[in-house]
């Protein structure tokens, strides 16, 4: 029988995005090696790089090499050099134009703190050690997005509506990833206030119930959803909510391992999922192999479980578990006295780990 084979389009972006997405792809090959699987990557520029290119931050042959890849691995973009542009014309413009290309409408930020990281993070250890959750915040509806909107000289208005539809496909994403993990999903509203989210804990509930009536579900009020991510995170396994909370609660969750290196994402929604780290394009940092490629490693680990390589993700995450144990890891990460390490040499040493990991069975 044939490996399976993937085609992965890769855009590094600006910044810091090109060393960090350098460091997933050596990872995702020592991957393919080591678990059996085909992988062809094709780079292309995105951002502020394509907008020096071509002159747009998504050309249109980048989009479609988009639309027909198994998979998109993003760095990040912006800087300080095209902040003076129009919004249209800004690089992030280009990033939300391929989410919407895409119909990513589930953003999933998983939030892991390990033991050995458990210091770097502003909560108290015995809180914080262990926490491991996953937030899926629904991305294409909400408030952002409902219409009437406006202002006039007296005043401003947004609609903040959701659909059965629209609530029901991203309460089964939030119930396919809790079956693959813990079985518990905690379902985020304002239910005691908001007609929106009282069909939104109606709607959840039913897929639940008809669906997949062996998990757990639980409902919390936003206000202490947030409190509760704050005193006890690790109560959490999956947490589900609209586009609002879920922007703030995924914010106020990348707080708690202590650097924003450390996180991946996805955006899925059809057929091809966009992959990458949380953090920005740091210009601070960028050209001086100090960024974290965690987040971006992590992200591919994210990219190889949805395309079924299980086993394959599962060593890249005890890849990077064993790095932060042996003290492996970039200056963002190091306590005083500790000896950071680039970019290059934690990609270099979480490839050699997978690489090792499971022999190909011819
Ligand atoms: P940022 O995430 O780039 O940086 C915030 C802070 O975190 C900086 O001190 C930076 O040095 C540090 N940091 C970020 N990533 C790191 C990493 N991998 N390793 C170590 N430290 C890291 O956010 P910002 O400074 O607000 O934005 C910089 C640019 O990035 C702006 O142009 C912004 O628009 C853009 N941005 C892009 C994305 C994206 O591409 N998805 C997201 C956020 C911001």
């Amino acid at each position: 029988m044939r490996p399976p084979s993937y085609h992965i389009v890769v855009l590094p972006g600006d910044g810091i995005g090109p060393e960090v997405t350098r460091e997933a792809v050596r990872v995702l090959e020592a991957a393919a090696e080591a678990f059996g699987f085909r992988m062809t990557t094709e780079v292309h520029p995105v951002g502020g790089a394509a907008i020096d290119a071509r002159g747009d931050p998504l050309p249109a042959p980048v989009q479609q090499a988009c639309l027909q890849a198994d998979a998109v691995l993003l760095g990040a973009v912006g800087g300080p050099s095209w902040d003076h542009l129009d919004r249209a014309q800004r690089p992030e413009a280009g990033l939300l134009r391929l989410r919407k290309a895409l119909g990513a409408y589930a953003n999933l930020r998983p939030v892991q703190v390990p033991e050995a990281l458990a210091e770097a993070s502003p909560l108290k250890r015995n809180i914080v050690a262990g926490t491991d959750l996953l937030i899926v915040r629904e991305l294409t509806g909400g408030i952002y997005f409902g219409e009437p909107r406006g202002q006039d000289h007296r005043r401003a208005w947004n609609t903040m509506r959701y659909t059965r539809e629209e609530v029901a496909r991203i309460a089964r994403v939030a119930f396919t990833w809790a079956k693959r993990r813990r079985g518990r999903v905690a379902s985020v509203d304002k239910a005691n206030v908001l007609e929106v989210s009282q069909l939104w804990r109606e709607v959840v509930a039913q897929v639940h119930r008809e669906e997949f009536p062996e998990l757990e579900l639980e409902h919390y009020y936003v206000d202490n959803a947030a409190m509760q991510l704050m005193r006890d995170p690790r109560r959490f396994d999956v947490v589900v909510t609209g586009n609002l909370f879920g922007d703030i609660l995924s914010d106020l969750a990348a707080t708690l391992p202590g650097s924003l290196g450390m996180l991946p994402s996805a955006s899925i929604g059809r057929r091809v999922g966009l992959f990458e780290p949380v953090h920005g394009s740091a210009p601070d940092l960028a050209g001086q192999g100090k960024a974290n490629p965690l987040g971006a490693i992590l992200s591919a680990a994210m990219l190889l479980e949805t395309l079924g390589q299980e086993a394959a993700a599962q060593a890249i995450r005890r890849g990077v578990e064993t790095a932060l144990a042996e003290g492996v890891k970039t200056a963002d990460l190091c306590w005083a006295g500790e000896r950071p390490v680039s970019t290059e040499v934690v990609g270099q040493f979480i490839a050699n780990y997978v690489r090792q990991q499971t022999p190909v069975t011819p």
